[in-house]
């Protein structure tokens, strides 16, 4: 049996894509949502990690940096991806342990990452 717990947040953004050829290229912006997931062995407290701890990692290197921005001021080309792999490094240099992260910039859409 594998154990894991996911927290989610939301930040608000927005970027244009250069490149794209329909109207991502023009300025706008997404309710991203972020799900984090943290898996592993439950612990001699009963948890696999604590939840506030997930919380203030996430706020502090996600939530905290990109809400209300320009995500074009930190990256070339904010795409989903690209910023999914960009939170990705930050969470994982926090060494909280992330299994999977899930960031949904529409509410039918999401790229997913894992190890
Ligand atoms: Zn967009």
């Amino acid at each position: 049996m594998r154990t894991s717990v996911t927290r989610t947040f939301s930040f608000e953004a927005a970027h244009q894509l250069p490149w794209h050829e329909g109207k991502c290229r023009r300025l706008h912006g997404h309710t991203y949502r972020l799900e984090v997931t943290v898996e592993g062995p439950v612990g001699d407290h009963g948890i696999v990690v604590d939840f506030a701890d997930v919380k203030a990692v996430v706020e502090r290197e996600v939530v905290d940096r990109y809400d209300h921005q320009f995500l074009n001021d930190f990256m070339d080309n904010p795409t989903a991806e690209l910023l999914a792999a960009e939170i990705w490094k930050a969470v994982e240099a926090a060494k909280l342990g992330v299994s999977r992260i899930r960031l949904w910039e529409t509410p039918d859409s999401f790229v997913e990452l894992t190890p």
